[in-house]
Order: structure tokens, then C-alpha cells, then sequence
């Protein structure tokens, strides 16, 4: 039986996990099942899948994990030092599926014991790629990737030379508002940012998508994950999200990747990996799809894109600042305090002032200097959002 964990375990990236992992409960021993402030569905789980261990983040839901676990055998546990904890459980297989930076320790402590990461948590590479890829090496750990479009530039790469690589496309859908003019943008409401067209995913990567904030992280994770210079990253519209990446090589040859928009497929070729096994995601049909369209994207629709081809100029410390000050952008448009246009209006002054204002950004990239550009980072965030209103 393999041992298994999963981080994020009730949020959609962990649920569609589960839901592969309940398809064959035999095989696996689940370890440690983490989650934030859905109790219920943490408790439901871990019973459910005979976890040892379930975390709650906050250690003020501490008491209700222990009431919903009372009598199952399932020992409860609340908080950072306890996720760090339950990422030193030993396990063959660890799924990092929290959102934002707050996966990276864990992921980072995963690493530490030699376990397989299949890295659904973007934001940690975005904010320590080096890092990440550092410490894997050390321990002789693997990091699988689990996001749609790295998952299946990594499949094009099967038997292939990364040398032998001219390009990487990575597709977008061009979220919500890919058809919206451009003036309408800055009057987005929530409820129409958290709704995407092709895929079902959580309320913050949903809003990410109609930015292309989360475009704009996939492509330095694109460039951290597989090593290639930015020049060698293009990302293209592709409205109907079958294809989701195209590998170039050096002989003109490209290599697509196709296939139904369900995150199942890329979770369940990490875990099986490398062999493939029955998924049970929809076959494509293409000749009833019929059509499929690419389009560049528009840079004026989409600041974020460029803003990572800066921070990829400047790499070291800056995907760091970049996340931290999406993250806080992004809470601020959630609590209705700024407009949708004024993240990337609040990211790119984050960025420039950091630039040019802090010694900090030069530090060598450990957990400590990431995690403190990624406060100061914030608090810069705060101040912009402050100004942007009205
Ligand atoms: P989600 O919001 O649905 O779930 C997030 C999970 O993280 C939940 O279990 C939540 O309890 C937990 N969490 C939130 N804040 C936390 C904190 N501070 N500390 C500890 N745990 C915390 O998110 P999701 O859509 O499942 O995305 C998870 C990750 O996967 C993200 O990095 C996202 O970018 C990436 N991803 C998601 C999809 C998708 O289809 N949903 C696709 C590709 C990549
Ligand atoms: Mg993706």
C-alpha cells in the first residue's frame, strides 16, 4: 500500500484527489489530510479514508475537529507547527494542493524527507522555485507537477531532451472577461470574476483566470519547473481549454497536449506516474468539438503577463513579492474594497517599489528571506489598495 497525504485536502484540487483515491481505497494508507475552516469535510474525509491524521490551519477550530473526529481513532491536530509536523509523517506521496504561499513550508519540509511532491501549489514555485528544486535535489526528492498546462508540458517531455526544446506554449482561456470591452473592466463585480467558463475550479485561481494573474504565475512556474529562458515561453488564448500546452522542438516539431478540462487527468498522472492507469475523465470527441481557436492575448486586457516577463527579468526574490502582492490584491477586490482592475494596478507598484526601495530583494533566497519580502511585499500591497480607493 502506498502511504499518501494530501495538503488542502478540502478545497478542489484535495476534493478531486480524494475522489481518485476513493476509487481505489485499497491501494493507498492515507497519512495526514489538511484543511482550513471546513471542518466537517476534513472530518467526513479522514474518516472516511482511515486517515491517521487530520490538520486544521487554525488552531481555533481545534475543538470542533476533535468533537468531529471524537471516537473514530483519527488523531486531530490545528496549526502551522502541526501541518509542518504532519508533512515529516512519513509518506511515498505527498499532494500540495494549499492555496497561495502558505503551501510552501509544508511543501518545502515534504521535500526535506525524501517524499514525492506533486505540486498543484504554483505559488510556491513562483516564490521559491530555486529553493524548491534545491531541496528536492539534496534529498533526492521528486516534484511532479499537478497544474494542467505543466503536467502536460511534462508529458510532451516524455523521452525527450530539454535541450532539444525551441519553445513551451501554455494555453489560457481567457476567463470570464475575455470578451468583455475593456473599458467594462474596472466595473467586474465579484460574482462575475468567480465564474469561469471551461473550468471548476476555487473562487481565488477562477478570479486569477479572468485576470491572467494566474497565467502570468504559470508562466515563471513554467520557467522555474522545466528550467528554459522566459523568450522561450509564449502563452496563447485558447478559448475551448482542450488543448492545454504545446511543446516546440528544435526540428519544427510540436507537441500538444489534449484533453477534457478535468483536473483529475493531471492529479492521477502524478500519482501514478510513470505508469499511466484508467482515469475517469471524458474522452474528447474531437469531430464533434470541430473547431479549435488560438489567439495572442492582449497585453492591455492583461497586465499580469508582462509584469511576470519583469519578474522573471529579475528572478531571485521577485516572484516572491509578486505573489504576496496578488494574494493581498486579490483579498482586497474579494472584500470589495478595490476594483478588479486596480490588482494590477496595486502588483506592478508593489513590484517598482520593491525594486528599486529594498536591500532585501538581493538576499540570497532561503524560507526566512522569502517569507519576510513576502511581509513587506503585503504591507506594500495594503498601502497601494489604501490608495486605490475612491
Ligand atoms: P481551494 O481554495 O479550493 O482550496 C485550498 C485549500 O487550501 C483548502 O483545503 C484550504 O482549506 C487550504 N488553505 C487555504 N488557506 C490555507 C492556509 N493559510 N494554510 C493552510 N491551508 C490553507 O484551492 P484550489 O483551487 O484547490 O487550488 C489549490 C492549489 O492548486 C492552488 O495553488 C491553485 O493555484 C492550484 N491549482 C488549482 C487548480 C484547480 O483546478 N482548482 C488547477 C491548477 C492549479
Ligand atoms: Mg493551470
Amino acid at each position: 500500500m502506498r502511504k499518501i497525504s494530501i495538503f488542502g485536502a478540502t478545497g478542489s484540487i484535495g476534493q478531486s484527489t480524494i475522489d481518485l483515491i476513493k476509487r481505489a481505497p485499497q491501494l493507498y494508507q492515507v497519512v495526514a489530510l489538511t484543511g482550513g475552516g471546513n471542518i466537517a469535510q476534513l472530518a467526513a474525509d479522514a474518516i472516511a479514508l482511515r486517515a491517521q491524521l487530520a490538520v486544521t490551519a487554525y488552531e481555533d477550530q481545534l475543538p470542533a475537529l476533535q468533537a468531529a473526529l471524537d471516537g473514530s481513532g483519527v488523531e486531530a491536530a490545528a496549526g502551522q507547527a502541526a501541518l509542518i509536523e504532519a508533512a515529516t509523517r512519513p509518506a511515498d506521496w505527498i499532494m500540495s494542493a494549499i492555496v497561495g504561499v502558505a503551501g510552501l513550508a509544508p511543501g518545502l519540509k515534504a521535500l526535506e524527507q525524501g517524499t514525492t511532491l506533486a505540486l498543484a501549489n504554483k505559488e510556491s514555485l513562483v516564490c521559491a522555485g530555486e529553493l524548491l528544486l534545491k531541496t528536492a535535489k539534496q534529498y533526492g526528492a521528486r516534484l511532479l507537477p499537478v497544474d494542467s498546462e505543466h503536467s502536460a508540458v511534462f508529458q510532451g517531455l516524455v523521452g525527450e531532451e530539454i535541450s532539444a526544446v525551441e519553445r513551451i506554449v501554455i494555453t489560457a482561456s481567457g476567463g470570464a472577461f475575455r470578451d468583455w470591452p475593456l473599458e467594462d473592466l474596472k466595473k467586474a463585480t465579484l460574482a462575475q470574476a468567480s465564474s469561469h467558463p471551461n473550468w471548476d475550479m476555487g473562487q481565488r485561481i477562477t478570479i486569477d483566470s479572468a485576470s491572467m494573474f494566474n497565467k502570468a504565475l504559470e508562466v515563471i512556474e513554467t520557467r522555474e519547473y522545466f528550467g528554459v529562458e522566459p523568450d522561450q515561453i509564449e502563452v496563447l488564448v485558447h478559448p475551448e481549454s482542450l488543448v492545454h500546452a504545446l511543446v516546440g522542438f528544435h526540428d519544427g516539431a510540436l507537441m500538444a497536449h489534449l484533453g477534457a478540462p478535468d483536473m483529475r487527468h493531471a492529479i492521477g498522472y502524478a500519482l501514478h506516474w510513470p505508469e499511466r492507469r484508467d482515469l475517469p475523465v471524458a474522452r474528447l470527441d474531437l469531430a464533434s468539438v470541430g473547431q479549435l481557436n488560438f489567439r495572442q492575448p492582449d497585453l492591455a486586457r492583461y497586465p499580469a503577463l508582462a509584469q511576470a516577463r519583469d519578474v522573471m527579468r529579475r528572478r531571485g526574490l521577485m516572484g516572491a513579492v509578486f505573489n504576496a502582492a496578488k494574494e493581498r490584491a486579490l483579498d482586497h477586490f474579494i472584500a470589495g474594497s478595490i476594483r478588479f482592475t486596480d490588482m494590477a494596478e496595486i502588483t506592478a507598484r508593489v513590484l517598482e517599489q520593491i525594486e528599486t526601495q529594498s536591500s532585501l530583494i538581493d538576499s540570497a533566497m532561503t524560507l526566512d528571506s522569502v517569507t519576510q519580502i513576502d511581509h513587506i511585499a503585503r504591507k506594500a500591497a495594503d498601502v497601494a489598495a489604501a490608495q486605490s480607493i475612491g
